[in-house]
């Protein structure tokens, strides 16, 4: 398998390519063409296997670009981690001119409110501040289709469980979810189950 022959747009594959990436990993093998087909998905896998790409493909290949309004939302457990996920976002989307935001705690909320009026494609970000621009309508769910949350296991260790379900009920009932995580505790396959329509699971 290659980048090639997923059916993803070229100036994804030419944002690919230019990140350096040659040839799809495993996890990215077996988990971008069903993101990308809208299906959610599980995978467990731990860092370093390629997980980050393989949601970032997924989301920008089923973006509506003409629609600047927030379509993807990421949530991951720590400000670096979503920062670092916003960076690769933006260099594989950057063919396609996607705008990103990363809202994460300790950054000035304001700010956070005038890029999110201004509008974004894509929102990745810890619970916390996540559920606040949420609540604060700044962060407008209507054209959320796509919703990844980034080491589950991770956020569920560090109390975020009740933001999360909070967060999911502000979303469109039928959000595509990808759920990454390197273990599946009891919480997390709760969450699969409360929120999750058919999943595949992806385990490498
Ligand atoms: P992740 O599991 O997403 O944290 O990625 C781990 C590391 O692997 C990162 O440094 C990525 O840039 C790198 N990586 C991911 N996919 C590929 C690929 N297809 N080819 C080469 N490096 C990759």
């Amino acid at each position: 398998e290659t980048f090639d022959s997923m059916g993803l747009h070229e100036n994804l594959l030419r944002g690919i390519y230019a990140y350096g990436f040659e040839k799809p990993s495993t996890i990215q093998q077996r988990g971008i063409v069903p993101f990308c087909k809208g299906i959610d998905v599980i995978q467990q896998a731990q860092s370093g296997t390629g997980k980050t790409a393989t949601f970032c493909s997924g989301i920008l290949q089923q973006l509506d670009y003409n629609n600047v309004e927030c379509q993807a939302l990421v949530l991951a457990p720590t400000r670096e981690l979503a920062q670092q996920i916003e960076k690769v976002m933006r260099a594989l989307g950057d063919y396609l001119q996607v705008k990103v935001h990363a809202c994460v705690g300790g950054t000035d909320v304001r700010q956070d409110q005038r890029i999110l009026q201004a509008g974004v494609h894509v929102v990745v970000g810890t619970p916390g501040r996540v559920y606040d621009m949420l609540r604060r309508r700044a962060l407008r769910p209507d054209y959320i289709k796509m919703f990844v949350l980034d080491e589950a296991d991770e956020m569920l260790s560090r109390g975020f469980k009740d933001q999360i379900y909070d967060i999911f009920q502000l979303l469109p009932s039928k959000v595509q979810v990808g759920l990454f995580s390197a273990t599946m505790p009891p919480e997390a396959l709760e969450i699969t189950r409360k929120f999750m329509n058919k999943p595949v699971r992806i385990l490498v």
